[in-house]
């Protein structure tokens, strides 16, 4: 197997410097997606601004590899342009025209049934002759928009939603599969409040999920000359990294890599951010506003400010790992033809799925070769995540040989470890909302921005940087004196 050469995106050399004398505008912890977002809006806004972030590089979650003649994404695979934000970021960093979208075959996606990829069925003819469902789970979901609304108040788990309404085989091979693919958790523990709010919505509404989709399509539809792009997914020619890279290639000096911010400060009306630089000093820098987007993982920056909420430090961060494995193309039996595959719960197997990644963009594999990206872990399996690389990868390989007919190990293959990768909207997770708004309100300047908000996708985090960045803007607006 070839040593693995790693090389991540450039990390941005700048010197720690001392900040204490000046008085930015804003300082944003963290240079993930959202943060770098926020200071964007603010920068362009001609307001002065910071970023603190302790990694040596910016993108927090988004990091791409390449190596060997791959193209890896070690966190997420694609932005989905459901927001307008979305496009407007793009197009104000010049990357609209490096945008590549996702091939048509991606449309097909699959999940295992006793130790097979079924193809998910994508009309109302291919769901009747799916053998994905029996024919009483088929049946069963023509009682859907008879069964009536849920009359109790408060959080209802998502397990909990998708029984009472669509019965327990579409629990078991639609959604559990589906939320492991995208929150790495668990349907008996995400809220359907706040992990799909629409799914909450969409039964409140029009009081049935089919009749919802039926009549929520026909009003798309009407909406779509608009919106031509919506809903789209796509990455850029050399990675998902080209967009984080973008935004901080325009705010150049303004980021500070490698300083971690130990502690924020409100002296009125001021505030203090004391970080430790690169050379490990512990430096402080004043600012009249703070953009927190370095995810609730580091809730010790929280408590410095005041007593933390337990609500917000018990926020789940299940472990996730990204199994990378390029293979040539003649010892794969299966064709790849679609987005990847999902394996739900009740299958019992190793990986929570795997992504097809050459598939879903060109130029992720060299020729002749394929790439598969897998997913180990998260909430369902999180002891699977502990093993070493040795055995991380053998499990993996062994698990896909079945799924895909793999003649033979793969030629390459790299291991990402995210320690705290995604985090879970559990049942409860209102009242870390509204912690988190009690402490905003409580401290005027400060301004939350991330995935723990709103939604968990690289889109909704952008849309709360920009919300941030607003925030921030009408804030030092108002605290300005007005000249006449
Ligand atoms: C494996 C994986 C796959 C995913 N797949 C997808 C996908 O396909 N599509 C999708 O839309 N979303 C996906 N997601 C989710 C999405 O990538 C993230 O939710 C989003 O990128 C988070 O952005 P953020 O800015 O809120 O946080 P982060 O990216 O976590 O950024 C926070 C930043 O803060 C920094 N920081 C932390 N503490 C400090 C401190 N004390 N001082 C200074 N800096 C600090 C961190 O180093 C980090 O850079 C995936 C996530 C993972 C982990």
């Amino acid at each position: 197997m070839p040593v693995t050469q790693e090389l991540y995106n450039t990390p941005l050399k700048v010197d720690g410097g001392d900040y204490k004398a000046a008085n930015v505008d804003a300082i944003i912890i963290g240079a993930g997606i959202a943060g770098l977002t926020a200071a964007h809006g603010i920068h362009r806004a001609h307001l002065s601004v910071l970023v603190f972030e302790a990694s040596d590089s910016v993108g927090g979650a988004i990091r791409t590899l390449r190596s060997n003649g791959y193209l890896v994404e070690c966190g997420p695979n694609t932005l989905l342009d459901t927001h307008p934000e979305v496009a407007t970021l793009i197009e104000e960093v010049s990357l609209s025209d490096a945008r590549i979208f996702a091939s048509d075959k991606a449309k097909k996606r699959f999940v295992v049934r006793n130790g097979v990829p079924v193809p998910l069925p994508t009309s109302a003819g291919a769901f009747l002759r799916t053998p994905l469902f029996s024919t009483r789970a088929k049946l069963r979901l023509t009682a859907e928009p008879f069964i009536r609304k849920r009359r109790t108040n408060g959080e209802e788990s998502i397990a909990s939603f998708t029984t009472r309404r669509l019965g327990k085989e579409f629990l078991d091979y639609a959604i559990d599969p589906f939320v492991s693919g995208v929150y790495a958790g668990r349907p008996e523990r995400l809220s359907v409040q706040h992990a799909f709010p629409k799914l909450g919505e969409i039964e409140e509404r029009y009081g049935s999920l089919i009749i919802g989709q039926v009549l929520g399509a026909r009003e798309r539809k009407r909406r779509a000359d608009t919106a031509k792009t919506s809903g789209r997914m796509f990455s850029f020619e050399n990675g998902l990294d080209q967009l984080p890279l973008g935004i901080a290639d325009a705010l150049g000096q303004r980021i500070r890599t490698r300083c971690r911010v130990r502690s924020i400060h409100y002296l009125n009306p001021n505030w203090q951010v004391e970080y430790e630089d690169a050379s490990g000093r512990i430096r402080a820098a004043n600012a009249n506003s703070v953009v927190y987007a370095s995810g609730l993982q580091h809730t010790s920056l929280i408590a410095s400010l005041s007593s933390t909420a337990p609500e917000i430090e018990t926020v789940d961060y299940p472990p996730l790992n990204v199994v990378a494995l390029g293979f040539r193309t003649e010892d794969i039996g299966h064709a790849l033809d679609g987005f990847g595959l999902l394996v739900p719960a009740c299958e019992d197997r190793f990986v929570l799925g795997a992504l097809f990644s050459s598939t879903l963009f060109d130029g992720r594999a060299p020729v002749g070769h394929a790439l598969i990206t897998a997913f180990v872990g998260g909430a369902r399996s999180p002891d699977n995540a502990s093993l070493d690389d040795a055995n991380l990868l053998s499990a993996t390989v062994q698990d896909l040989t079945s799924l895909f007919q793999l003649k033979t190990g793969p030629v390459w293959h790299h291991i990402s470890r995210w320690p705290k990768a995604i985090p879970q909207y559990n049942l409860g997770y209102g009242s870390v909302k509204a912690a988190l708004n009690n402490i905003e309100e409580r401290h005027p300047g400060l301004f939350f921005a991330g995935n723990y908000l709103s939604g968990i996708s690289v889109a909704e985090s952008i849309r709360s940087g920009v919300t941030a960045s607003e925030h921030v803007e009408s804030f030092i607006r108002k605290s300005q004196p007005v000249v006449i």
